[in-house]
């Protein structure tokens, strides 16, 4: 079946776009994060999903690898979105959300990155208090939603899926979910 990853730096409102186009497309939505989560619990290696992007890297893609197999399982009978990030930035530096092992268990069909202006994130992320968002800079804020395009781009290199950015502005959610729609239907 289609598998549609569907990422974008916090802040960017991917989680918030992907929901309400879902009351449109049949398409079972997996949070990568959530299933990351459950794993890293059973472990006894997190409490929270905030915590996941501190562990250790090695550990990190212990849990991601993990996270693969079981969503890949789920993909063989339905359609998925997988919501999840191009990179998570750790202590460490920018760690891939979909290294090359994590390709070969989803083989992507599509990617779609949702972006948002610099400024309008940051706002977004000060606003947000139900997350442990970390504080960032603009120029920091604007270097992650770089190498997310470009990692996106060899991940399609990687596996043959299309790429498509989708702006998500302030007070206009309605334009950012149509426009997934119309890439995904
Ligand atoms: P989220 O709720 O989307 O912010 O995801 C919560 C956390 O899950 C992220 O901050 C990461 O630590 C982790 N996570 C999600 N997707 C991935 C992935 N593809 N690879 C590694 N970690 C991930
Ligand atoms: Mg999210």
């Amino acid at each position: 079946m289609k598998v549609v990853v569907i990422a974008g730096i916090p802040g960017s409102g991917s989680t918030t776009v992907l929901e309400n186009a879902l009351e449109i497309l049949e398409y079972t939505h997996v949070n990568y994060g959530d299933v990351m989560l459950t794993i890293a619990q059973e472990m006894g290696l997190a409490d929270d999903r905030d915590s996941i992007r501190k562990l250790s890297p090695d550990v990190q893609k212990e849990v991601q690898r993990k996270a693969a197999k079981n969503i890949r399982e789920r993909s063989e009978e339905t359609n998925i979105i997988v919501d999840t990030h191009c990179t998570i930035k750790t202590p460490h530096g920018f760690l891939p959300g979909l290294p090359k092992w994590v390709l070969e268990e989803l083989q992507p069909d599509q990617f779609v990155l949702i972006e948002a202006d610099g400024d309008e994130i940051i706002l977004r992320r000060i606003n947000d208090t139900s997350r442990i968002r970390d504080v960032e800079k603009l120029k920091d804020i604007n270097l992650h939603q770089q190498m997310n395009r470009a990692v996106s781009m060899a991940y399609a290199a990687l596996t043959g899926a299309t790429v498509q950015i989708i702006m998500n502005h302030d007070n206009r959610l309605d334009e950012s979910v149509e426009k997934i729609i119309r890439t995904l239907e």
